[in-house]
C-alpha cells in the first residue's frame, strides 16, 4: 500500500498537557484503529528492511511492541523485548536513561542477543532519544550491533534523532511533528 504521510499524521492525536504540563503527547491509538493506516506504516517498514542484513527486531516497551511484533512476523526474524525495569523475569542487562518526562530504566534478557546480531530497534516515537540510546547501549553490552533505530514519529525539535545519529546509529522515521 502506498504510504500517505498526510493520512498517517492526521491519525496521530496531539494531547497537550499529558502526562504533564509542557508536553504534547502524540497518541497513536487512532492510527491503530485504522487497519489501512497500520498497513501503510507496516508495509513501509517491511519494504525498507526486507533486503537488509537485520537479524533481530528489538521492540521497545510498550508501543514499540505493536510495530515490532508485526515486523518480526513479516520479516521472519526473532523478536527481542526491551522492557521497563522489573518486567522481564530472567537474568537481564539494564541501563538508566532520562526521557521527556522523567528518569527510567530499560532492560533486556542477557541471552536474547549474541555477538554478530544486527538489531533493528523499533519504537513508536523519538523524542529526546534517551530510550533508543539506552537500548543501543544494551545491544552493545551483549556484543551485538544496532542496524538502525526506526519509529513512526520524530519530534525533531527535541533533538533525539540528531543525538542518536551523532552516536553513529542511523535513524528512520515515517513522519515528524515540529
Ligand atoms: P525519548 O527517550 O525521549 O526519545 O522518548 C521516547 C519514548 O517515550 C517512546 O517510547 C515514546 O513512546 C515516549 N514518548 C516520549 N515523548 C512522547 C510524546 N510526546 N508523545 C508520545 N510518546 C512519547
Amino acid at each position: 500500500m502506498i504510504f500517505d504521510e498526510f493520512t498517517i499524521k492526521s491519525l496521530i492525536r496531539p494531547v497537550p498537557g499529558f502526562p504533564r504540563d509542557g508536553v504534547t503527547f502524540r497518541d497513536i491509538t487512532p492510527l491503530y484503529q485504522s487497519p489501512r493506516a497500520v498497513r501503510m506504516v507496516t508495509d513501509s517498514m517491511i519494504q525498507r528492511y526486507v533486503e537488509s542484513p537485520v537479524t533481530h527486531i528489538g521492540a521497545i516497551d510498550a508501543r514499540g511492541f505493536l510495530l515490532g511484533a508485526v515486523l518480526a512476523y513479516e520479516l521472519n526474524k526473532p523478536l527481542v523485548l526491551f522492557r521497563k525495569a522489573g518486567k522481564l523475569p530472567a537474568d537481564c542487562v539494564s541501563a538508566a536513561y532520562s526521557t521527556e518526562y522523567g528518569e527510567a530504566r530499560i532492560e533486556v534478557h542477557r541471552d536474547a542477543l549474541t555477538e554478530g546480531a544486527q538489531v533493528l530497534l523499533v519504537d513508536d516515537l523519538i523524542a529526546t532519544g534517551g530510550t533508543f540510546l539506552a537500548a543501543a547501549q544494551l545491544v552493545d553490552q551483549l556484543g551485538a550491533q544496532v542496524y538502525e533505530a526506526a519509529a513512526i514519529i520524530d519530534l525533531p525539535d527535541l533533538g533525539g534523532s540528531r543525538l542518536i545519529q551523532d552516536a553513529g546509529i542511523a535513524t528512520f522515521t515515517l513522519c515528524a511533528f515540529e
